[in-house]
């Protein structure tokens, strides 16, 4: 923003001006700046400035507090902008009476505007082994379509459309006024056509003048190999119709990935965990290792460990849109048996034996003797 200008600077007039030469002083620049009748870019900013300035040099006690402390005097009530309640317009009318704008011209819109359809959103749910390979669903949606009666005009074939009698189609009206500075034209709205131009004679009977109708939709939303959990899935122009010509919104698929009972994953990397036997883990042995493409062998080596992780090469999910995919990691662990039959236990034992460990069984014997 523009350093503030002196309001006395402002206004044009010097410091010991009376009220009369302030007054006379607003009225002269009000009149030539007002929006209503000077439509130069820089009209609206001097109008509030000379607003502002006349605001509070009218005022004795803020004038004073000017007078002393300049724009401190007073406790910001226009440091921001013309914030705070500041309306230019007030002060205009105050002294000129009412009977103008009370709003900037600029603030004037036409109704009319093309303006696209609302978007659309809807979850679905797929399993994780859909979210890998891809699939298709059929969702219903509920949209706004253009009504093809009348080809979203609302009007009865498309054609009881006139010109709006009231504005003649400008879709604006213009109020003249004589003032004491001469003439000066209002624009607002044309209340009868709210903006629009037009009118319609008699209304569509399919969509009764909205222009639109709504339906229930089936619509085949076509899944991505690759696709993860919370990601969206947006259709171009599978929403709302949109108004006056606009384009339809989007529909939004938003993706919920049903946890699998076996795999986790992490982007493109499957992960799961294998039992495997004591036995298993310390000779070595070819374990089935289930994948996405189906159980596989796969031969973990003698002297396993708990917690060892072995990768399948392009086993995992596909990277979105390519062909290429991902690893699978799975870790093995030692799943301990809880039962064994007296034969294994006692195979066991031998076991434990040999390696001079203590047992539970040990334990037992010496308590007993
Ligand atoms: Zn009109
Ligand atoms: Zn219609």
């Amino acid at each position: 923003m523009a350093e503030k200008r002196d309001y006395y600077e402002v206004l044009g007039v010097d410091r010991n001006a009376t009220d009369e030469e302030l007054k006379k002083a607003y009225r002269i620049l009000a009149k030539k700046y007002h929006p209503d009748v000077n439509d130069t870019p820089e009209a609206e900013t001097l109008f509030k400035e000379i607003g502002e300035a006349y605001s509070v040099l009218s005022d004795p006690d803020k004038r004073r507090q000017y007078d002393r402390f300049g724009f401190d005097g007073l406790n910001g009530a226009f440091s921001s902008g013309f914030a705070g309640g500041f309306n230019p317009f007030d002060i205009f009318n105050d002294l000129f009476g009412g009977g103008f704008g009370s709003g900037f011209s600029s603030g004037f819109s036409r109704r009319n505007a093309p303006m696209r359809g609302r978007d659309i959103n809807q979850s679905i749910k797929i399993s994780f082994e859909e979210a890998a390979f891809g699939t298709k669903k059929t969702i219903t949606v509920q949209r706004s379509e253009s009504c093809e009666q009348c080809e979203a005009t609302g009007a009865k074939d498309g054609k009881a459309i006139k010109t709006c009698p009231q504005c003649k189609g400008t879709g604006e009206m213009r109020v003249q006024q004589n003032t004491l500075f001469g003439q000066m034209i209002t624009a607002t709205t044309c209340n009868k056509c709210n903006g629009k131009g037009t009118v319609i004679e008699e209304l569509c009977e399919h969509c009764k003048g909205a222009g639109t109708i709504r339906v229930t939709k089936k619509i085949e939303v076509n899944i991505p190999k690759g696709i993860d959990n919370n990601q969206i899935i947006s259709l171009r122009g599978q929403g709302d119709a949109g108004k006056n010509g606009g384009p339809e919104g989007d529909l939004r698929v938003h993706i919920t990935v049903t946890p699998h009972e076996i795999f986790t994953r992490e982007n493109t990397t499957v992960y799961c965990t294998i039992p495997v036997t004591y036995a298993q883990a310390v000779l070595g042995a070819e374990i089935t290792v289930p994948t996405l493409d189906g159980d596989i062998k796969y031969n973990i080596p003698a002297g396993t460990q708990t917690g060892t992780t072995f990768t399948l090469k392009n086993r995992g999910i596909h990277f979105l849109n390519k062909e290429s995919r991902g690893d699978q990691i799975f870790e093995v662990y030692v799943d301990v048996p809880k039962k064994l039959n007296r034969e294994q236990k006692k195979a066991l034992e031998a076991y434990a034996a040999l390696f001079g460990e203590s047992t539970d069984k040990d334990k037992k014997k010496k308590r007993l003797f």
